[in-house]
Parts: C-alpha cells; sequence; structure tokens
C-alpha cells in the first residue's frame, strides 16, 4: 500500500496514520515528525528549519523533497508506506509524481479524513483549555482550518480527478474512524 492521508486540524490525523500504517506492515512517514526530530537532535537541518517551524511557515520544497525522496528509498518503504503531513504544495505534488514513476510505483489511495469546523473547533478549543494553551483561541484556531482548506483544496482536487481520493468520516472514536479507513481502502484493492 502506497497511501498519503489529510485532514485538518484536529481531527486525530496522525493518530489515524499510526494505526492504518501499522493494519498495512508499512512505516507512516510523518515530515513533520521528521523536522522536530532533526530540531530536537540540533541536526544541521534541524539549525535550517527551526525558526521556519516557529513560525508555523512552510520548509521549502526543495528541502521537505529530498527529505521525502531519502526516505522512501528506505529498505522498510520498499514495500509501502503511509506519508503524513505531505505533499503540502502542488510542487511537492509534483516531486512525488516523480520518485514514483523513477521507482516505477504508484499511489493506490489518498485518504481524506473529513469533520464538521464547528466539531473541530470545539475540540481544540477544549484541549487548548486542559492544556493552557491561552494562544488557542477560536479565532487562531479558525485561522488554521482556512490556512488548512486554502493549501489543501488543489491538492484534494487533483487526487479527486485522479480517482485517488477516499473521503472519510474524521467524527467518532479512534477505533471507529480506523475501521471507516480500513473498510474504505480494502474496497479499493478490491476494485
Ligand atoms: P505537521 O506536524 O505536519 O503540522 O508539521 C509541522 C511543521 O513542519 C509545519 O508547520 C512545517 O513547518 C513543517 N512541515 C511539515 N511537513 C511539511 C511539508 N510537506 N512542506 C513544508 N513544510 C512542512
Amino acid at each position: 500500500m502506497r497511501l498519503l492521508i489529510m485532514g485538518p486540524p484536529g481531527v486525530g490525523k496522525g493518530t489515524q496514520a499510526r494505526g492504518i500504517a501499522a493494519h498495512y506492515e508499512v512505516p507512516a512517514i510523518s515530515t513533520g515528525d521528521i523536522f522536530r526530530a532533526n530540531v530536537r537532535n540540533q541536526t544541521p537541518l534541524g539549525q535550517k528549519v527551526a525558526a521556519i517551524m516557529a513560525e508555523g511557515g512552510y520548509v521549502p520544497d526543495e528541502i521537505t523533497d529530498a527529505i521525502v525522496r531519502d526516505r522512501l528509498g528506505e529498505d522498510d518503504a520498499a514495500a509501502g508506506w503511509l506519508l503524513d503531513g505531505y505533499p503540502r504544495t502542488l510542487g511537492q505534488v509534483e516531486a512525488l509524481d516523480g520518485v514514483l514513476a523513477e521507482s516505477g510505483t504508484a499511489l493506490d489511495a489518498v485518504i481524506s479524513l473529513v469533520a464538521d469546523e464547528d466539531v473541530l473547533v470545539e475540540r481544540l478549543l477544549k484541549r487548548a483549555e486542559i492544556e493552557g494553551r491561552a494562544d488557542d483561541n477560536a479565532d487562531t484556531i479558525r485561522n488554521r482550518m482556512a490556512v488548512y482548506n486554502q493549501a489543501t483544496d488543489p491538492l484534494l482536487a487533483i487526487y479527486r480527478d485522479r480517482g485517488l481520493l477516499v473521503e472519510v468520516d474524521g467524527i467518532g472514536t479512534i477505533e471507529e474512524v480506523g475501521g471507516r479507513i480500513t473498510a474504505a481502502l480494502d474496497q479499493v484493492a478490491a476494485s
């Protein structure tokens, strides 16, 4: 299985990514996690991207694309993978297309977790309260949603056109949503 997973802030994308990857026995590869680990370990890459990440900006495509290309070339990714947080730009879509073409492989599906924005805002507000994050208020959260939609809508359109998009209701328990995703993917695999 070669999969992408996309979903708005608060939908539980990272949790589902790990569960789905475990289910299909492929690595879950999160570009955010890779960057965060490099910042934590103060690697040359980490030093390059720390300021960008602190501001919530995007790491330049040439850096991100190279990281993903290298990671997908590792042994554990030979039989499949699930990418979380990549691609985020049209340039990254093209770069991923290039990596896939070079290795004679293709995406099986793009999972899009869908949820009502008001439900997600409620959820994130509650989390901010519990974690004492005063800078997370309804306005900043809605702004993050808008930024997500603006960045992601064109990518979802591309994968929808290619017939790869699998939209799944993201509201429910971790098990419920995970079950919906695997059921939808099993259908894709059977078709
Ligand atoms: P995430 O955990 O996916 O929200 O990623 C955390 C941060 O890492 C983002 O705010 C970006 O600064 C950076 N990042 C992660 N993935 C990408 C990507 N595909 N393109 C550019 N920057 C990224």
